[in-house]
């Protein structure tokens, strides 16, 4: 069935991976330029839109550390490094006509504001793209939980976690062809089979709180315009 949530505001979560595209390391701009364009097609539609940015194209404090490197500085390298991917689609953004606003956990001013909730809600009010970095400003958490928090502290209606597959799987669908995709989920059950939609810790906030998640193919035409809207997509794991 064609659904339609009708979305006022919705956290767009972005891995790092999928800012490298297909290169194990930095940016694409081919994606960035796909997801800013995507972006602005739902600001002009109306739908307030704030964005997470993950780090693991560069840095993740848990492979740091399997190298010797204590876990916490590995970890706040890799928050550092989510603020580059925010730097690169506010530049794509903004090219484009889109107003953005960057807010990092860890206060570095002179590139972007310190997270004040508030002020955050304000800015996507006024139709400007609000991009979260530095995750939780904390070690030993991830991208996707603070994509769960941001966005029930900011309100959003939905967190909106696009990847490299189509949705969730009972197994990969890169190693297993006859893995079979969910159209939906709910939270026990993600978190029961262990299945690849955001860490442990990152479901549970949204089990408790009762927040949709919408996993889909980041770099399919249209998706995220369509994802952003409502529409079927991919995995939706709600209540
Ligand atoms: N990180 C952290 N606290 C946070 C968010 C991120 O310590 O609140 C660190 C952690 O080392 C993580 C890295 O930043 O591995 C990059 O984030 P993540 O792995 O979530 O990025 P993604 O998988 O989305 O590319």
């Amino acid at each position: 069935t064609a659904s339609h949530h009708g979305w006022k505001r919705v956290l767009l979560k972005l891995s790092g991976e999928a800012f490298a595209g297909g290169q194990p390391l930095g940016i694409d701009p081919v994606v960035v330029q796909h997801v800013a364009e995507a972006i602005k097609v739902a600001v002009d539609e109306g739908v307030q839109v704030a964005v997470v940015c993950g780090g693991g194209n560069m840095f993740r404090g848990a492979q740091l550390s399997e190298r010797g490197m204590d876990r916490a500085r590995g970890d706040y390298m890799g928050m550092l490094s989510t603020v580059v991917n925010c730097l690169a689609l506010q530049d794509f953004l903004e090219r484009i006509g889109v107003e953005t606003r960057v807010q990092t956990a860890i206060t570095m001013a002179q590139v972007a504001e310190a997270y004040i909730p508030r002020r955050a809600v304000r800015h996507l009010e006024k139709g400007r793209v609000v991009i979260f970095g530095a995750g939780l400003g904390q070690p030993f958490f991830s991208t996707d939980t603070c994509a769960a928090q941001r966005a029930l502290e900011i309100g959003a209606d939905a967190v909106l976690k696009g990847t490299q597959v189509d949705g969730v799987y009972d197994a990969d669908p890169r190693k297993n062809p006859d893995a079979v995709r969910f159209d939906h989920l709910d939270y026990g059950e993600v978190l029961r089979r262990g299945l690849k939609v955001m860490d442990a810790t990152a479901i549970s906030l949204c089990m408790d709180n009762g927040l949709p998640i919408v996993v889909f193919d980041l770099m399919g035409q249209g998706n995220i315009v369509r994802a952003v809207r409502g529409e079927k997509i991919g995995t939706l794991v709600s209540p």
